[in-house]
């Protein structure tokens, strides 16, 4: 299942968020998003200090839990988690930008103080489409070893993002195994979570792997391993994020002019799915829509381009 990009139904949700999480927090409509444009939070995790101070663990809660942990350490490259955390996520960024998507960075350096709350707020106040959070797991036993992807359990105020964030955990954890060999520990929900409590857009965390295991360990530093890593986490977020078209097909001739670079889609099962490949500012002819989508001729045969808003010309 692919997440819904319905503005009205995205507005709806969001304001009822927050109506439900507006006892605490202050009302952020998220900002305006351009035409066709999809914005992905990276949140990489823990930070150079941990902070011990205490925040409710959701914004209903009394429990307090630490604002940010410190996060685990590797066995064999003795690499701090924050550290690790922080490589893969700009890793991630350029990947997710070459798929067109608009990257918005928790934090793109160590020595900040920023609280799980916080990082929640900041992708919620981005507009995010998916929220993904980075870590790495840790475990008494040296032999525990495989990348998990957690969601934010069911409960009356996750259910909005509910359904979309387990399955963008479902898609990244499938391609994120196939293109590492890792092994593969599933989806867990969890409710315990600050920054999924806080969260009113979609949002998993990926445990990459086990810096505990001494071959996990070595490689997560290794860069080809963390380029196939990466690689398959952006490939699920592209069919997670897959825009889905309900309407069928319909002949109509017209062109429009893409401003900026326009991402192409291929259309697969009522999705639209981002290609790496974009067109620079130019006039194009529309041969069908689906919707808001014009369907282009191309050097690799039909795509499609998103065409709501602009301006149709005979
Ligand atoms: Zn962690």
């Amino acid at each position: 299942m692919a997440i819904k990009r319905s503005r009205k139904n995205r507005s709806i949700l969001g304001m009822l968020a927050i109506m439900a999480a507006s006892a605490i927090l202050p009302a952020q409509p998220a900002a305006a998003k351009a035409a066709g444009e999809q914005i992905v939070c990276v949140d990489p995790g823990h930070q150079l200090r941990g902070n011990h101070e205490t925040e409710p663990v959701s914004p209903h809660s009394t429990t307090m839990k630490a604002k940010v942990s410190s996060g685990t350490t590797g066995v064999k490259t003795k690499k701090p988690e924050y550290v690790l955390t922080l490589e893969a996520s700009l890793l991630l960024k350029e990947k997710l930008k070459s798929f067109g998507y608009t990257v918005v960075m928790t934090r793109e350096t160590h020595d900040v103080d920023i609280s799980n709350v916080e990082r929640a707020q900041r992708c919620n106040e981005a507009g995010a489409d998916l929220a993904v959070r980075i870590h790495a797991d840790g475990d008494s036993s040296s032999r525990t070893q495989g990348i998990s992807l957690l969601y934010p359990a069911w409960s009356e105020a996750a259910q909005t993002i509910y359904a979309p964030s387990k399955a963008a955990a479902e898609m990244i954890l499938a391609d994120t195994a196939a293109a590492t060999g890792a092994v593969s520990r599933g989806i867990v929900p969890r409710s315990d979570l600050t920054g999924f409590n806080w969260s009113t857009v979609p949002t998993v965390l990926v445990e990459m792997g086990f810096m505990t295991n001494p071959n996990e360990d070595l490689k997560l530093s290794d860069p080809e391993y963390m380029n196939r890593l990466t690689e398959g986490m952006a490939l699920g977020i592209t069919k997670a994020l897959a825009v889905q078209v309900g309407e069928q097909e319909a002949e109509q001739r017209f062109s429009v002019d893409l401003a900026g670079q326009t991402t192409l889609h291929h259309y697969a099962n009522g999705r639209m799915y981002r290609t790496r490949l974009a067109l620079a500012p130019q006039t194009v002819q529309v041969t069908a829509t689906r919707g808001n989508w014009g369907k282009i001729e191309t050097w690799i045969g039909p795509m499609w381009v998103y065409v709501g808003g602009l301006q149709q010309k005979q």
